[in-house]
């Protein structure tokens, strides 16, 4: 299905992750026809529920596995988030990541470019609120974005950022408006992994085990947060609205605390005895660990768009992934501090 028309199939890169998988629940839920590709390297089959969409286990940066994908499915439209993510994992190894961010994404371009001439699908693809500058104010589209060539911490930031640019050079190739960036901020809830120091999941794991809740620093760092099941809620809206727009879109909450306010919540919910301590993420996670201190979304254009309407307040999301976190986590062999 091409032009403004509301895509009948619709592919999902990184549809075995923590948000993609919430993103292919709602979209079977509105009878959507899903196609996932996912290598597993932090997705799990165990998140895909019983009514599986067509899946293919395959790292979308060898060559051939997109290109095949669109020849054979045509999807309607194209909702991209796989990527290596996660602060440890980056980390460990900044320009590796980016530069596996951006093979995949350089394979959608030039699957889209190999493509018939007339097929147009939508695209969305995931992008982060890493790529804006630090502002201790809500953050807006037009805001100033992080260097290009970021090294280090900010290689990741980087990778999305030239995604973004690359993605916008293939827009002949995609329908309507062109590309939309999905710029998210801090999306949690059940099912998060813990493993690579997100740091909602790590702060529930360390209150229920009765561990020292690990903030880094002095603990006034501002995040955002949102409900993973509110933001999939609004990119299935996206994919299947009448007309979809282009360009970066902020997608987050309204749960707005200090690092430090969310380790007393967590531990007040989980009813957890644990402490609440400081350390040095510099020693806990990486020597390359720098620290944003603020980072809030502007949420003016999603209202626009009719998104964000309903966020979960912090009480409520920190409340669903302390009750529902056993069930969906995979064991775990110890706590280390996070990163957020
Ligand atoms: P995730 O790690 O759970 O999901 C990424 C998925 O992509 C995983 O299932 C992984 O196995 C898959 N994947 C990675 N590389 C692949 C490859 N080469 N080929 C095939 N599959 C591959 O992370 P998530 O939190 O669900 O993030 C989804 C997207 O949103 C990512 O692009 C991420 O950068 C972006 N994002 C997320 C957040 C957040 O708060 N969760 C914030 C900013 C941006």
């Amino acid at each position: 299905m091409q032009g403004s028309s509301i895509p009948e199939t619709v592919l999902v890169t990184g549809g075995a992750g923590f948000i993609g998988s919430r993103l292919v629940s709602e979209l079977m839920g509105a009878g959507r026809r899903v196609v996932v590709v996912d290598d597993y390297s932090s997705g799990r089959r165990d998140r895909l529920q019983s009514a599986a969409p067509m899946l293919a286990v395959a790292d979308i940066g060898a060559p051939g596995v997109l290109a095949g994908l669109l020849a054979d499915e045509r999807p309607g439209c194209i909702v991209h988030l796989a990527a290596r993510v996660g602060v440890r994992r980056v980390l460990a190894d900044p320009e590796g990541c980016r530069d596996e961010n951006l093979r995949g994404v350089g394979r959608l371009v030039r699957a889209l470019a190999e493509m018939p001439a007339g097929y147009r699908p939508r695209l969305l693809a995931a992008s982060t609120s890493e790529v804006y500058r630090e502002k201790r104010a809500p953050l807006d589209e037009g805001d100033p974005l992080r260097p290009l060539d970021g090294r280090g911490r900010w290689a990741y930031a980087a990778s999305k950022r030239r995604a973004e640019q690359e993605l916008d050079h293939a827009r002949a190739w995609t329908s309507g408006s062109g590309p939309l960036h999905l710029r998210f901020f801090n999306v949690v809830g059940p099912g998060q992994d813990a493993d690579q120091g997100m740091v909602l999941p790590t702060f529930v794991e360390q209150a229920l085990a009765g561990e020292p809740v690990t903030v880094h620093g002095d603990g006034d760092q501002v995040r955002t947060f949102a409900h993973v099941d509110d933001v999939a809620r609004d990119l299935a809206s996206l994919v299947v609205r009448e007309t979809m727009p282009g360009g970066a879109l902020n997608l987050g909450g309204t749960a707005v605390c200090t690092m430090e306010e969310l380790a007393r919540c967590v531990v007040r919910i989980a009813g957890s005895r644990s402490e609440i301590v400081r350390v040095d993420p510099r020693q806990a996670v990486s020597t390359r660990f720098e620290e944003v201190r603020h980072r809030e979304p502007s949420l003016a254009r999603a209202r626009a768009l009719d998104l964000a309407r309903t966020p979960r307040s912090l009480e409520a999301i920190v409340s669903d992934t302390v009750a529902r976190h056993a069930a969906l986590q995979p064991p775990r062999e110890s706590c280390a501090s996070p990163a957020s």
